[in-house]
């Protein structure tokens, strides 16, 4: 067994492979998830995705093929769930992420703005001239919901056309089981990381997790964390502590669980049933809730 751990995405990132293999192919891997986490990256000003954020309101910016489809993947998903997971919210997440880090709330003009700067509607892609353009100034994208799925999906596929059969991938929450049956753990929010609070055993699947334990502060009883409802323009408060979907595809699995997170239990029934997806919910007052073809194969960590 070989282990490999990488800092990426704002997170830690680890490939394990159960077979003896080459290291080579988990340096390749390596290399390409650090320049996944740098074209895609919000903060790093020469990125594509900083192009189109700094020329919003200006005029559109030519991207990479990957760029174009991976927006336009985004754009789906902000519309399976009416918005609630929403890449065009990058101006909300960028007020929230330093209201967290300075411990100061923004003001409710700020809030106002931020969320009035917000549609995936003018996110316009123009696929004859290959550009991205947002419409309006002051809008940013943040591929921060979705970059670690579509990652690991690009990971898996590196390893797989390697002859590399069975492997799990774990980038912070975004797991990947590849091949034979592995034990996969749902993190428990109270604990610190790596901790589980359930887990399930499953081959070639992966499971994604978002939630609202990693990043935040409390603030009058108030959890204010990184995952904010384009409905309000605040941090989302639907009642979970963390919500871990288990599907095929990684991207859409990661896109789709930080909607579920803001739309909550009950609104996001119809599009779990709708993409097949499992989900395993912990709400606020520490239950664990499951769909109902998950009911008896999850076991809860003691
Ligand atoms: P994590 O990155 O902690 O695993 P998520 O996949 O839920 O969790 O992504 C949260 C990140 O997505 C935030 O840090 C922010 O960059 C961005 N984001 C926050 N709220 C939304 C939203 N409603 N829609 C799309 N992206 C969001
Ligand atoms: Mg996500």
């Amino acid at each position: 067994m070989i282990k490999k751990l990488f800092p990426a995405f704002g997170t830690l990132n680890s490939i394990l492979i159960f077979d003896e293999h080459a290291l080579s192919i988990l340096e390749e891997i390596k290399k390409c998830m650090l320049q996944i986490h740098q074209k895609f990256s919000f903060f790093d000003s020469g990125s594509e995705i900083s192009q189109i954020n700094q020329h919003a309101g200006i005029h559109p910016v030519a991207v990479q093929e990957d760029t174009f489809d991976l927006l336009t993947q985004a754009r789906y998903y902000a519309r399976e769930t009416k918005g609630a997971f929403d890449v065009t919210a990058g101006s909300m997440s960028e007020l929230w992420r330093k209201a967290i880090s300075s411990a100061h709330l923004p003001t409710k003009e700020q809030i106002a703005f931020c969320k009035a700067h917000c549609d995936i509607n003018q996110l316009e892609l123009d696929k004859a001239h290959g550009t991205a353009f947002l419409r309006e100034k002051g809008m940013k994208l943040d591929l921060g919901g979705i970059v670690k799925g579509y990652a690991a999906d690009k990971a898996r596929s590196m390893l797989l056309s390697q002859g590399i059969q069975n492997a799990q991938l774990n980038f912070g929450g975004t797991v990947v089981a590849i091949g034979k049956m592995q034990k996969v753990g749902i993190q428990n929010p109270y604990q610190k990381t790596g901790i589980s609070m359930a887990s399930i055993v499953l081959k070639n699947k992966a499971v994604v997790t978002s939630g609202s334990y990693e990043r935040y502060f409390m603030y009058g009883g108030r959890r204010l964390h990184h995952i904010i409802d384009p409905r309000t323009g605040k941090p989302s408060c639907s009642g979970l502590l963390s919500v871990s979907l288990i599907g095929e595809n990684a991207a859409m699995l990661d896109a789709l669980a930080t909607g579920v997170y803001c739309l909550g239990k009950k609104e996001s029934g119809s599009i779990l049933r709708r993409h097949a997806i499992s989900a395993v919910f912990v709400t606020e007052d520490g239950s664990v809730q499951v769909t109902p073809e998950l009911q008896g194969k999850i076991s809860l960590s003691r």
